[in-house]
């Protein structure tokens, strides 16, 4: 438990992780799954959760939907009775479906990439703020869909600017006590983002990929590792990762045709 008492951050050196214990959402798939086996190597036993437990490679596996209540509630009790307390979350969980312009969106999609996205990250993030122990560490996958706009994807556009206030908002109400807060906005990362995007069309989600040399979710958790790594009194706020072939979500300079949407 956090206990709000001043420490003196900076007797810390590069933090070690050996021994803490984390929490990962999304860890089933892409990033999350990365990150979970980069902090297994590191020493962290992990507590992943996702809807495809099966496909979770952790200390602890377990079931979640982030946008169910009941779930993310039992998620996060099992999770730290399993764990014996919480040192890391790691709020990676997060979807869009399709690109189209907004004219043509439904109720349904709105819900689920909203709930997904930002009500999910708040739930979790609410759940087990109350067992973070100091020198914890509270992290975020955003998106440079949160940072700035393109065509044809506002749902995600709009929870992944939320977010982005979110954390800002957080950050501010955690200012004074020992816990960090790091959001990491990645461009293009090949992953199972686009498969999901695109209804399992995956000829569309390679497209997405097709003459760039797009970043890696290794590469992704490489940023969440060297956040983590700071000495305790450096707070490593954003994290902005792009392919170099990328300017934004609406400029790619792909080999082929030199420029075009993503
Ligand atoms: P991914 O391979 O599709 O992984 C997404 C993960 O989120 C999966 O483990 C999935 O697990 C989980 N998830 C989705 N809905 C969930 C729910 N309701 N409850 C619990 N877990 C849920 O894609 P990814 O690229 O690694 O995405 C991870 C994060 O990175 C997302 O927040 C995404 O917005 C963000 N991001 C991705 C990119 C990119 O280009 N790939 C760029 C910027 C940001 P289940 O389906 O098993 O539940």
């Amino acid at each position: 438990m956090c206990s709000g008492i001043p420490i003196s951050l900076a007797s810390f050196g590069y933090m070690t992780l050996e021994g803490k214990v984390a929490m990962v959402t999304g860890a089933s798939s892409g990033i999350g799954a990365s990150t979970v086996r980069k902090l297994r190597q590191a020493g962290v036993r992990v507590a992943g959760g996702a809807r495809r437990v099966d496909r979770i490679e952790a200390d602890v596996a377990l079931a979640l939907d982030v946008t169910d209540e009941a779930s993310a509630a039992a998620f996060v009790e099992q999770g730290i009775a399993e764990l014996g307390g919480l040192d890391i979350l790691f709020n990676n969980a997060g979807l869009a479906l399709g690109r189209y312009p907004f004219s043509e969106s439904t109720e349904e999609d709105e819900r689920r990439v909203l709930h997904t996205n930002l009500d999910g990250v708040m739930r979790v993030t609410r759940l087990c703020l109350p067992h973070i122990r100091d020198a914890g560490h509270i992290l975020f996958m955003g998106s440079i869909a949160g940072r700035q706009a393109y065509e044809n994807g506002a749902s995600y556009i709009a929870a992944k600017f939320g977010l982005r206030g979110f954390v800002y908002a957080l950050r501010e109400d955690l200012l004074g006590r020992p816990i960090r807060v790091t959001t990491v906005d990645a461009g293009l990362v090949e992953t199972e983002f686009s498969v999901v995007r695109f209804g399992d069309d995956v000829d569309k989600a390679k497209a997405v990929y097709e003459g760039v040399d797009p970043i890696t979710p290794d590469e992704v958790a490489d940023c969440i590792m060297f956040a983590l790594t700071r000495p305790l009194h450096v707070n490593v706020d954003e994290i902005v990762i792009k392919a170099l072939q990328q300017s934004s979500g609406a400029r790619i300079v792909r080999r082929t045709d030199r420029r075009s949407a993503s």
